[in-house]
């Protein structure tokens, strides 16, 4: 196994982010971003004026807070430095130490900062994928809900009313991981807001499917964002006047057009290569999951891992055809599942031939590769 822990997770974004650096200091219209993940900034002129540590907030959040309600609902807003942030923030203002919370999401795994935040209090994290599987008791602390995964499997409007009942009925808040699916939900599967079916928190990313900075935006019941904010400010959790700045900004901009128009052109990619690849769709996009990568492999003898073999091919993807998914550039903790995200902006100058030119490229440079461990660790490393 080469991606065999966190540390070389991150040693294997610093190669990627290197090649980056390469291509980008060329011409930043040499690199396609797939990963549906832009982190916008799109500050004006005079906002740049105002990026002080106390006039910053006391601007910026004012104006946060009828967009941040407008997108997410809710009764007061708050910025966090990530969502990951946020998730942490939360899960240490409403879960005692060694206490209990359940956490439903559609599909393993779980975005590692809930795992890892809930460890810091040794609470018990019992995730859950079914919902006959659902028991809150009153020593239930918080019920968490993934609403939509990092692979974009989206929860269904029955089971997040059903969740946030069951919670309801024992006095337990809900709080709501929501980082793709505030738009994802709402914009392809219609579903109401969260906090409109009655989650008591909920926090999305400004950069996924939005053109915003890397961020966390949360909304909720007053009293629990405030419980929250104050362990934001302890632990410096909390989003600085720019990223406040970013944020009020890609919420003006945000349009849900490009979401939209990404579902048909989508279903075209996705028609072309079922019977070359064993690609799923997502609601924007396609996938090539880890395992199913192995499963087309199967003939070749390999050491390697899913994870490692998806790494591997996405080092390839960004060296070879400059396109960027997430197992080369994602944290520790990341999905391995190559995801190509059609609402993505630099998905508008790539057309569905090219892609399916590199994919096909990519994978049979894999298969070449993958008998060669060592010549697998420059790839990913170097
Ligand atoms: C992306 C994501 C996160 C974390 O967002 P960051 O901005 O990286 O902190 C958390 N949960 C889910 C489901 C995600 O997709």
């Amino acid at each position: 196994m080469l991606l065999n822990s966190p540390l070389m997770e991150s040693k294997r974004r610093e190669a990627a982010l290197k090649i980056i650096n390469s291509k980008v200091k060329k011409n930043r219209q040499n690199l396609y971003d797939l990963t549906g993940l832009s982190g916008g900034f799109p500050l004006k002129k005079n906002d740049i004026n105002l990026l002080e540590t106390y006039a910053g907030p006391a601007i910026f959040e004012e104006k946060l807070h009828p967009l941040g309600i407008e997108h997410l609902g809710g009764e007061k807003v708050l910025a966090l430095n990530r969502t990951s942030s946020g998730l942490l923030a939360s899960i240490l203002a409403l879960v005692k130490p060694g206490g209990e919370t359940v956490h439903y999401l559609p599909q393993l795994p779980s975005h590692p900062s809930i795992p890892l935040s809930l460890k810091l209090l040794g609470a018990e994290n019992r995730e859950i994928t079914k919902l006959s599987q659902l028991k809150v008791s009153e020593k239930t602390d918080l019920v968490i809900i993934t609403a939509s995964t990092m692979d974009h499997h989206v929860i269904g409007e029955s089971e997040f009313r059903e969740i946030i009942d069951a919670a309801h009925k024992q006095q337990v808040p809900v709080l709501v991981d929501d980082a793709s699916g505030a738009r994802l939900r709402t914009v392809v599967y219609h579903q109401p807001r969260a906090l409109d079916m009655g989650a008591d928190l909920a926090i999305t990313s400004t950069d996924k499917l939005m053109d915003g900075p890397r961020a966390g935006l949360m909304s909720g019941k007053a009293g629990l964002v405030d419980l929250v904010k104050t362990k934001a400010h302890q632990f410096g959790l909390e989003a600085q006047p720019p990223l406040i700045a970013g944020i009020v900004r890609a919420l003006e901009n945000y349009n849900p057009e490009r979401i939209n128009n990404s579902i048909s052109r989508k279903k075209e990619l996705y028609k072309e290569l079922q019977d070359k690849f064993l690609v799923k769709e997502t609601p924007t996009g396609i996938m090539l999951q880890a395992d199913d990568l192995m499963d087309k492999l199967k003939d070749v003898e390999t050491s390697l891992k899913p994870s490692d073999v998806s790494g591997v091919l996405a080092m390839i993807l960004l060296r070879n055809h400059n396109i960027v998914t997430i197992p080369a550039v994602g944290m520790p903790g990341a999905s391995p599942t190559i995801r190509l995200d059609m609402a993505s902006r630099d998905a508008e100058r790539m057309d569905n031939k090219t892609i399916i030119h590199a994919l096909e490229k990519s994978f049979n440079e894999l298969r070449k590769v993958i008998l060669n461990t060592n010549l697998c660790k420059e790839i990913l490393f170097e």
